[in-house]
Order: C-alpha cells, then sequence, then structure tokens
C-alpha cells in the first residue's frame, strides 16, 4: 500500500502495547498520528473515536461508507461523524482490507453463534464498556466501530463471509486526528473463529505529535 507520511523516525509521545483480548482508551490531539501495529499477525482491532471535547460527535462507519462511496477503506480515505464531518483519516495502510459493516463482538453475538460456545467470553465491547466508564460514555453510545484488518469478503450476490485477517507480524495502519479525540481500541478478542487465526493476540500504539 502506499504511504502519504512517514512518522517512523519522530519520536512517539504515547507508546504502549494493548494486550491480547483488551481495550485501551486514549486522547490524542488534532493532527496527531495514531499508528497502530499487530504485532503477531492476523489481529483484528475495533476502533472507535469521538470528539474529545463533545462525545455526541462519534465516528459513523455508515456515514463514512455513505461519504465515501465505497465500503473498502484505505490510505487516504476518512471517517467521519453522522453529520460527516471527518475525525479520521488514514495515511498509511499496509493492509488494505478492513470491515466498515460488521461493528463490534458482544456479549449477545457470542451467545448466538459458534452454538454458543463463546458465551460468557470476553468481546470487543465489553471492552469499550469498560474502557469509556471513566469517560462518562454509557454502553448505548457506544459507535459501531471501524475494524482494522478485519477480513470479511463480500461476494457479488452480498453475502459476506469470515475469514483471517490478512495482517501478518509488524503489519501497520496510521491514521491521522482531525479533531482533539478520545480513541478507544480493543484487541478483537474472539477465539473460536478464523477471524484472529483462532489465537488473539497483542498491539502496540504509538502517537506521534501533530505536525500542523
Ligand atoms: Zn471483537
Amino acid at each position: 500500500m502506499k504511504r502519504m507520511e512517514q512518522s517512523t523516525t519522530r519520536d512517539a509521545i504515547q507508546d504502549f502495547v494493548i494486550p491480547a483480548r483488551q481495550g485501551r482508551a486514549f486522547e490524542v490531539s488534532a493532527g496527531s498520528i495514531i499508528r497502530l501495529t499487530d504485532l503477531e499477525g492476523q489481529q483484528c482491532v475495533d476502533i472507535i473515536a469521538f470528539n474529545r471535547h463533545n462525545f455526541e460527535e462519534r465516528i459513523s462507519p455508515f456515514s463514512s461508507i455513505s461519504k465515501a462511496g465505497k465500503i473498502y477503506f484505505t490510505t487516504g480515505d476518512q471517517v467521519v461523524s453522522d453529520d460527516l464531518e471527518a475525525l479520521l483519516t488514514i495515511t498509511s495502510d499496509d493492509v488494505g482490507s478492513h470491515d466498515m459493516i460488521c461493528g463490534s463482538c458482544s456479549p449477545g453475538m457470542n451467545r448466538n453463534r459458534n452454538n454458543g460456545l463463546g458465551a460468557g467470553k470476553r468481546t470487543c465491547h465489553v471492552n469499550f464498556v469498560e474502557q469509556l466508564r471513566d469517560y462518562g460514555i454509557a454502553p448505548e453510545d457506544i459507535p459501531y466501530s471501524l475494524n482494522v484488518f478485519m477480513n470479511y469478503p463480500i461476494d457479488t450476490d452480498g453475502l459476506v463471509s469470515s475469514a483471517s485477517c490478512k495482517s501478518g507480524a509488524g503489519s501497520a495502519i496510521e491514521f491521522r486526528a482531525e479533531k482533539d479525540l478520545l480513541i478507544a481500541m480493543s484487541n478483537c478478542p474472539q477465539e473460536l473463529t478464523l477471524l484472529n487465526g483462532f489465537n488473539p493476540t497483542s498491539s502496540r500504539i504509538q502517537v506521534f505529535p501533530s505536525q500542523l
């Protein structure tokens, strides 16, 4: 994939690892570059983001699809709010395979698929609920997510099938924050499907300062 910006030579102002199956919320300033690296490969990461000063302004994958006129996003594409305000722009993408339509795994999803074998296991939605509780964001105010590295091919009849993430160890994607943001990410804990190669693993987050 083409690269619009090179951030790896600069010093990160935030640099942390999100453990397998866990989530993390963090704040960034407008213009910051957020680099997400799949450390071991085949790991889906769910991402949501809010305007840090107005939590009612949050990402909407569906509005993003509507504005962009496509469902497969990569370098140069923008994730917007319901009001089509740009919140994140993809500035670099090693993989080029991400999901915008399937949302986050949830307790209900775990109870109702794979013969209920996932019931009671951790989910991305629960990770978001836990990470955003201290910000006063209620579960019902958590938006649909952008699912980085998730591979959900759609065939010509509109059928969606689950496949393994295409990311390998060290695969990365970068976003530019278009506003001051509160971001939450979840390393998808799903271990009963191909998605994460039946082996949920960790991710690294680096935030580089604004170039504005
Ligand atoms: Zn998940």
